[in-house]
């Protein structure tokens, strides 16, 4: 019996050896900074660290501690109801690495945290404005969770100096419950993404979608649709990876070309850029596309 299928060729990646690459990478020695781009060992790493223009580089940083209060069907995060508590020096000392490594581009992201009142929104703002005054050249990018429904922590967030407000849908609305936590609605996040461009209307809103999870077109092209009609600005497309046997498996791999044809029809519909392809994940050359299609 096969234990496991073999790769489609788009999938397979090389090494990277990017020389501004390894330059940001021992950069990094010493920060204290977690990046997902290590950690996750994205096959983007030498793409976004390592663009031609430094002023675009993209890194994603992990807040809030390495434990999830959820349990999605295709995250590898570990769960726990009472993750540790917050490190209050995080935004501080966040923000002071950052101003030394010099990026062009941070995502910030983090592991949801049900268990706190606020659900972690004044400790992403703060982070986001510790950055925005030691190192006020840095793009800043929020990639949240859902705040439980709470829109108000949504505002606290979008309020606080940042640029992009990223929460993703991860998939259509049939498949939500199956692949996601059972506390993550599709509509629920919409509203996020709704209740971020309310709270600061010049704010780009972003999200993503998983494709390979056994998604109808019907299915891909409604949430497009629903997302057009929350003002949303960004939507990306990446190919699911199964982190481990537990989860979820791979229905499809999806061919190159149908990416590009779903970035085709999200371009169509008014989004106002769209990254797609199989290896592509939310963050995947944020930098680049944002100063691109926004700044321009
Ligand atoms: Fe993973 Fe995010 Fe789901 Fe937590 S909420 S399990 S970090 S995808
Ligand atoms: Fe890092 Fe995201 Fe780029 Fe991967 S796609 S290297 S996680 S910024």
């Amino acid at each position: 019996k096969r234990t496991h299928t073999r790769l489609p060729e788009w999938l397979k990646t090389p090494i990277p050896t990017n020389d501004n690459y390894k330059r940001i990478k021992n950069d990094l020695r010493g920060l204290g900074l977690h990046t997902v781009c290590e950690e996750a060992r994205c096959p983007n790493i030498s793409d976004c660290w390592g663009g031609s223009n430094k002023s675009a580089a993209t890194a994603t940083i992990m807040l809030m501690g390495d434990t999830c209060t959820r349990g999605c069907r295709f995250c590898s995060v570990k769960t726990s109801n009472t993750p540790p508590p917050l490190d209050p020096h995080e935004p501080e000392n966040t923000a002071e690495a950052l101003k030394r490594w010099g990026l062009g581009y941070v995502v910030l992201t983090s592991v949801d945290r049900d268990d706190l009142v606020d659900g972690g929104s004044r400790h992403f703002a703060e982070t986001i404005m510790k950055i925005k005054q030691k190192a006020p050249t840095i793009l800043v990018e929020a990639l949240t969770g859902d705040f439980a429904g709470d829109l108000e922590q949504v505002g606290v967030v979008a309020r606080s100096g940042l640029d992009v407000y990223a929460h993703n849908v991860e998939t259509t609305e049939e498949l939500t419950p199956t692949v996601r936590d059972r506390r993550a609605k599709f509509r629920q996040s919409l509203d996020v993404l709704r209740a971020a461009k309310a709270a600061k209307p010049e704010l780009i809103t972003k999200t993503s979608i998983m494709l390979g999870l056994g998604e109808t077109e019907e299915g891909l092209w409604d949430a497009l649709r629903e997302l057009r009609k929350a003002d949303v600005d960004v939507v990306t497309f990446g190919q699911y990876m199964r982190p481990t046997k537990r989860h979820m498996k791979v229905e499809e791999y999806v061919r190159p070309e149908t990416f590009e044809m779903w970035r085709q029809r999200a371009l169509g519909l008014g989004f106002l850029y769209c990254a797609s392809g199989p290896l592509v994940r939310s963050s995947y050359k944020a930098g680049e596309a944002f100063i691109e299609n926004v700044l321009k």
